[in-house]
């Protein structure tokens, strides 16, 4: 008698075809910024130029940053005065301020006139950006001053590009890496946020691994942006090592529960074979007690990741405290010796409004403050 086929074992789900980001693009042109070279080779015949002329445009708008196509002399002179008010999608500097540490922040202003803040932050060998991804938040974290200002729009893939292009010439000095840690919620914009991350990598060469996505969590979303094969780091706002503490300091979290975030989380890491950077605001009396600390170990074990403490930066809407070093230490060593790794995070900026939360460009808008 023939055997009977042993039993099938459940077959791990297959894999699915990770999407590809070469196809995060901006939907039309103009403006230009943000668009690949081929998309720039469709456009410039759509202007009836050769379509060699399209490798030609991207280097100008990428390398040489023009502001107009007037400026691109190896176009014929009539195509380029015919073509001159066709917007590339560069910003005006509003104001400029430099710390004492070197941390640059711009407050930017787009064309109908809404203003961004952008940093641009040196250290040894690094330039790192940390650009917006909205005007304003939705997200309303209590210990951050964008949040208090309430929400205005998304940024586009050119508003967002423009931000790091902007950082580069006026550093003269390439840009390293990537954070998207100014205003707003990545995750909540997520179409432009994978046109430019595809931009800022294929356009200007910025390693995927050197940009960082900064999300308090976006239900739905995690899933998303791992379904791209990309080496970004993600990087989870997390703050609170339990539902109730976290619905505290981050209203959204009420419909994003913490079990549900870190199961997101856990796939993520499956998914890419990316640890996950987690945020952790320190607050003083608040979320920084041993306590916490062994709590949110027990939450982290086994998780391939890595935890940012974040000493508080003060803002003038909320009364939190910035905890002793003392504090932080007796935190971050009940995290490693639980083998989480963890480390403090130096706010840089702090004495120009530019650290983390800082940043809300309305505090800024006084006209006696600026100059371009
Ligand atoms: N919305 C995204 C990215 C913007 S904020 C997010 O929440 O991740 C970038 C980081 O700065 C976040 O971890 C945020 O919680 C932190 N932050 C906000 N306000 C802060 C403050 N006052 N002091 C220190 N860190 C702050």
């Amino acid at each position: 008698m023939p055997k009977a086929a042993a039993p099938s074992r459940p077959q791990p789900k297959p894999a699915k075809e990770p999407h590809e980001l070469s196809e995060c693009t901006p939907r039309q042109l103009p403006p230009l910024l943000g668009a690949s070279k081929g998309q720039l080779t469709e456009w410039v015949q759509t202007q009836q130029q050769p379509a060699y002329r399209g490798q030609q445009l991207h280097q100008w708008i990428y390398q040489k940053g023009i502001r107009s196509l007037g400026e691109v002399t190896v176009f014929s002179k009539q195509w380029r005065e015919s073509a001159a008010h066709i917007p590339i999608g560069r910003s005006t500097l509003h104001h400029r301020s430099e710390a004492q540490d070197g941390t640059v922040k711009y407050l930017l202003r787009l064309t109908d006139g809404q203003i961004i803040e952008t940093v641009g932050i040196p250290s040894d060998r690094r330039l790192t950006v940390c650009v917006s991804s909205q005007v304003g938040c939705a997200m309303a974290c209590d210990f951050c001053a964008t949040g208090k200002g309430g929400f205005v729009r998304h940024l586009a893939c050119h508003e967002i590009v423009d931000q790091v292009l902007t950082v580069q010439e006026d550093f003269q000095e390439r840009v390293s890496n990537i954070v998207f840690m100014g205003m707003g919620e990545p995750l909540l914009n997520i179409d432009n946020v994978l046109a430019a991350v595809r931009s800022l990598n294929e356009d200007i060469g910025i390693g995927q691994r050197s940009i960082t996505v900064s999300t308090v969590g976006v239900p739905g979303r995690i899933s998303q942006l791992a379904d791209y094969s990309l080496q970004v780091t993600l990087a989870v706002s997390l703050h609170a090592s339990n539902q109730l503490l976290r619905e505290q300091l981050v209203p959204s979290a009420k419909h994003y529960r913490l079990e549900a975030l870190m199961a997101d989380c856990r796939q993520y890491v499956a998914q890419t074979g990316r640890r996950v950077t987690f945020e952790y605001v320190v607050l003083a009396g608040f979320n920084d007690k041993p306590e916490h600390a062994l709590e949110l170990a027990q939450i982290l074990r086994g998780f391939q990741s890595h935890v940012n403490l974040i000493p508080y930066n003060p803002i003038n809407e909320a009364d939190y405290q910035r905890p002793s070093a003392q504090q932080l230490q007796i935190f971050l060593q009940i995290l490693q010796r639980h083998k989480v790794a963890a480390s403090v995070r130096q706010s840089r900026g702090l004495d120009r409004d530019a650290a983390c939360g800082q940043l809300r460009a309305s505090q800024l808008e006084d006209a006696s403050n600026t100059y371009t």
